[in-house]
């Protein structure tokens, strides 16, 4: 996908798309199958679709819920094996 170089000066429309598809593949994180935001644009503010509880500490702490991973959060009660499993799946990678 990068292009080096050459053709700038004709590319500067293109570079712009390009930096919004960088921030759609940051948010295509599988935590967002599992959450949601609960303040517009707070990244840090998440809500569990599954068991609807909120808190704060964004995707990473959602994931960490849905996974059931202790620590920061409490675990979800509504996860399945297998979104336990990709969360997991997603924290490690
Ligand atoms: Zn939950």
């Amino acid at each position: 996908m990068e292009t080096t170089g050459s053709l700038a000066s004709s590319n500067s429309e293109t570079v712009g798309s390009l930096e919004v598809e960088a921030v759609k593949r940051k948010s295509d994180d599988v935590g967002w199958d599992y959450g949601e935001l609960t303040i517009p644009n707070n990244y840090d503010k998440i809500k569990c679709k599954l068991c609807h509880k909120s808190f704060s500490g964004g995707i990473y702490h959602l994931k960490q819920h849905i996974s059931g991973l202790r620590g920061n959060v409490k675990p979800c009660l509504k996860s399945t094996p297998l979104d336990k499993t990709k969360c997991l799946q997603a924290l490690e990678g």
